[in-house]
Formats: structure tokens, C-alpha cells, sequence
């Protein structure tokens, strides 16, 4: 029976908040503590009654002496850090003064600078060994699933990995032309970026959108799929040994990207801040208070998310393929939880992470990232706890998709 402060009462946290409830053998007593109390309260309103104690708080994560002084009030056994990237290292700190564990879904990032690097997190390794708790990174899908994934087909399936695409699709509409399915700072921040991935210990780099490949979606679909930099291929090109190249593909629509490159063009994505009538704005921040609330998408959006990894390599002396994925229907995580697929494929695996340190499965002092731990029992947990994975041999699935590069001139296309 354990303790857990929940940080952040957003999307994914709603989600892992309802899954620790119905987990009530592991999650006994939780707190949800945010900024804006009153979501948390609302969220308790709705989820009392259960066999789970829950209380609320407020708290600024972005403020050691105030989470270090709720954790000694609390006295969780493990914090989930369900807020923003930003606060990650704060959590960290306020965990390290209180010998408390911690995970979280995204790697920490400067609020002044997009980098997506686990260095600064990493940095913490010594520190939370001598302090004998365990800090467990990256705890959602991507990062998060994928990582199991790739630690579960090297366990099970390979002596070797040698390639490894990891395939994200989002077939759902939510009926907007523009909306994103997460914090859409954090989201714009990552699809804006210079595209990246990982080839004989090199990084090679490309321009936003640049590589892009069709691929047929088992159960979704053929979508257009775009090169982009992940955090998890960071981790895995360290973790996964004799790896020849990682890369990861994210599924976008025409509107999504025409959009997206109008509001670029008129300086709208961009996070460094501008006067405006004596006042600094942070020019992505206000697109954000534009934007539908992610949260708010869930009773709109139709469709099933598909997302894993192709492996390639070999076993026996023999060359070997292997593709494992999940697929989510929006519509059936809404009924279920109130959210959608997005929301609902991170905090599933938030919850089932946390339980993992808690049990005592996973629990080892340092900082670790997902692939470092076994994932056996955490693929129990998936398909126990709503995000069943399925699994193809077939050798062809690796070559479904062609291999020469593609230029999307889309600013070109826009002007004409
Ligand atoms: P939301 O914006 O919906 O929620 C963020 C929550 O954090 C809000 O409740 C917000 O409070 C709270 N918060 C923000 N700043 C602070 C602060 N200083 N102190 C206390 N609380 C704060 O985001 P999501 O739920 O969509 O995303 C949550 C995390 O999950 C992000 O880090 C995101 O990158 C990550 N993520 C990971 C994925 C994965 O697969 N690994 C996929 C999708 C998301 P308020 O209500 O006041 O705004």
C-alpha cells in the first residue's frame, strides 16, 4: 500500500489520477496538488467515494521550499511530476531533500530554450543513489512505452538490435482545423524544432518536417509520418548496445501543418519574448491561450491512436524483425476516463510506472530512464491496465515504408 503526490491536475495527470483510483491495492491514500486548486478539487469531487483516500493542495512547482514543505505534510512514498517539463528539476530537488522517489513523462527543459537533452536530469545520478531513492524518467508513452518496448524485444526477441524506428500515428479527428492534443506549448515547441536522429554514433540533423514516409497503421490506416527528434532516442542509442540507428516518425495532417507554418510565419510559435505595450509577452504562450484546452477535446475527438517500434537486428545469427505497438480508441478512453487517446496513452503508464517504483519491482537508487529497468512486468501491467500491445513478425513490415529522402517544401507550396 503506498502514498503518491500527484503534481499537475492537466490532461495526462486526470488520467493516472483515475487509474491510481482504480488501483486502489497499490495507490491507498493520493494527493493531487496544482497550481489551480480548484481543478484538483474538481477531480476529487468526481473520483470520492472509491476505496483511494484523496486530498488536494495547491502548490508553485516551480518552488523547492513549498513542495519540500507538502511532502513532509503528506509524506508520500513516491512524487509524479504531471506538470510541465519546467518543473522538473524543482520536484527533483524537493525530492532529494525529502529521501522521497520520483518519475516523470518529459525530460526537464529550460523554459528560455527548446533543447529536449537529458543532461541536466542525468546530472542528478549521484545525488539521489547516495540518497537511496530512485528517480524514474520518461514514464509515459513516448518516452515511456517506447522504452519498455525496446528493453522488452532486446530481453526477448534479439542478441542484437541493430535498428529501431519508432512509429507514432494519431488517427483521430477532434473537427478543428487547429488544435493540439497536448500542452500545446510543449507540443509546438517539439514539432517546430529541427528534425534529428541518431546513425552510427552520429546525430544527423534536418529541417522541421523534412523526411517524411506513408505508412499503413494497422487498425488506423495509411497516414503520412514525419521525422522528428524524441527525447527518447537520447536514452535508447546509449542504452540499447550495438544499435546502428534509432529514428522516430510522428503522424501530422495537411491542416495541422498548413496551419502550423502560417503561424510560424507570422512569428506566432516563437518562444522568445516581445514588448507589447509595456507588457513581455512570450509569443507561443499567447497562441497557447488561443488554442482549444487539450483537456477539452476528449468528448470530440473520434479515431484510434497506433503507436510503436520496428526492430531490426538479429537473433541466432539470423536477421530478425520485430514490430510491437498499441492501439487506443479515443472514443472508448473518453467513456472510460473522460479523455482522450493522448492523454489517456501517458497517464496509464505514469500510473503503472509509479507502481512499479512503489511495489518495490523497480527499485533502484540513481536516476534511471525506463529502458534501464525490466520490463516484463511493466507489459503485464499494459495489458492489465488498458493499453493491451500487440506483436508482428511479418519481415516485410520494415520495408513498407521507402527509404529515400523526401523534401516537403511547404513554405513553397504556401506562397504558390
Ligand atoms: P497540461 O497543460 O494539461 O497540464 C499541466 C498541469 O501542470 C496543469 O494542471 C498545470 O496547472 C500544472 N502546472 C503547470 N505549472 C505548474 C507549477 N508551476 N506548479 C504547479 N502546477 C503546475 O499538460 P499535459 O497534462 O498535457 O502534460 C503533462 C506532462 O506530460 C507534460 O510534461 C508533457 O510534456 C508530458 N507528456 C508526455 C507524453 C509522453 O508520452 N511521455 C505525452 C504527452 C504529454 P494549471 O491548471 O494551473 O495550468
Amino acid at each position: 500500500m503506498a502514498k503518491a503526490l500527484i503534481i499537475g491536475c492537466g490532461g495526462v495527470a486526470s488520467v493516472a489520477i483515475h487509474k491510481c483510483v482504480q488501483n486502489s491495492e497499490v495507490f491507498e491514500e493520493i494527493c493531487i496538488a496544482s497550481r489551480t486548486k480548484s481543478k484538483c478539487d474538481e477531480l476529487k469531487a468526481k473520483l470520492d467515494g472509491g476505496k483511494t483516500k484523496i486530498s488536494t493542495a495547491q502548490v508553485d512547482a516551480n518552488n523547492v521550499d513549498e513542495l519540500v514543505e507538502l511532502i513532509h505534510e503528506f509524506k508520500p512514498d513516491i512524487v509524479m511530476n504531471l506538470a510541465l517539463p519546467y518543473q522538473d528539476l524543482t520536484i527533483m530537488d524537493a525530492c532529494l531533500a525529502t529521501k522521497t522517489h520520483y518519475m516523470d513523462t518529459a525530460n526537464y527543459e529550460p523554459e528560455d530554450t527548446a533543447k529536449f537533452e537529458y543532461k541536466w536530469q542525468w546530472e542528478y545520478r549521484e545525488r539521489f543513489e547516495k540518497a537511496g531513492i530512485t528517480a524514474l524518467l520518461g514514464s509515459g508513452f513516448d518516452p515511456g512505452v517506447t522504452g519498455v518496448f525496446s528493453a522488452y524485444a532486446l530481453k526477448h526477441h534479439f542478441d542484437e538490435i541493430e535498428y529501431i524506428d519508432i512509429l507514432d500515428c494519431n488517427g483521430g479527428d477532434h473537427g478543428y482545423p487547429f488544435a493540439t492534443n497536448f500542452n500545446p506549448e510543449i507540443n509546438i515547441r517539439e514539432v517546430s524544432a529541427n528534425g534529428r536522429y541518431w546513425e552510427k554514433g552520429e546525430w544527423i540533423e534536418t529541417k522541421p518536417m523534412e523526411i517524411k514516409r506513408v505508412y499503413d497503421f494497422p487498425e488506423v490506416g495509411e497516414k503520412d509520418m514525419y521525422l522528428l527528434y524524441h527525447e527518447e532516442l537520447e536514452s535508447l542509442a546509449q542504452n540499447i548496445p550495438g544499435l546502428k540507428r534509432i529514428r522516430f516518425f510522428m503522424t501530422f495532417g495537411q491542416s495541422y501543418l498548413t496551419h502550423l507554418k502560417c503561424l510560424e510565419n507570422v512569428g506566432l510559435t516563437s518562444i522568445e519574448p516581445i514588448e507589447y505595450e509595456g507588457q513581455q509577452i512570450v509569443p507561443l504562450q499567447f497562441l497557447k491561450a488561443l488554442l482549444p484546452d487539450p483537456a477539452s477535446l476528449g468528448p470530440r475527438t473520434k479515431g484510434k491512436t497506433n503507436i510503436g517500434c520496428i526492430f531490426k537486428g538479429k537473433k541466432d545469427g539470423k536477421e530478425k524483425t520485430y514490430y510491437v505497438y498499441n492501439v487506443c480508441d479515443h472514443q472508448e478512453c473518453f467513456k472510460e476516463v473522460g479523455s482522450q487517446a493522448i492523454s489517456y496513452t501517458t497517464g496509464v503508464p505514469a500510473m503503472i510506472g509509479a507502481m512499479m517504483v512503489v511495489t518495490g519491482k523497480w527499485n533502484k537508487p540513481g536516476v534511471y530512464n525506463i529502458e534501464e529497468f525490466d520490463p516484463d512486468p511493466f507489459m503485464e501491467a499494459l495489458n492489465k491496465w488498458g493499453l493491451p500491445w500487440k506483436e508482428d513478425f511479418n519481415p516485410e513490415i520494415v520495408d513498407a515504408y521507402p527509404e529515400e529522402k523526401e523534401s516537403k517544401d511547404l513554405e513553397a507550396e504556401l506562397v504558390g
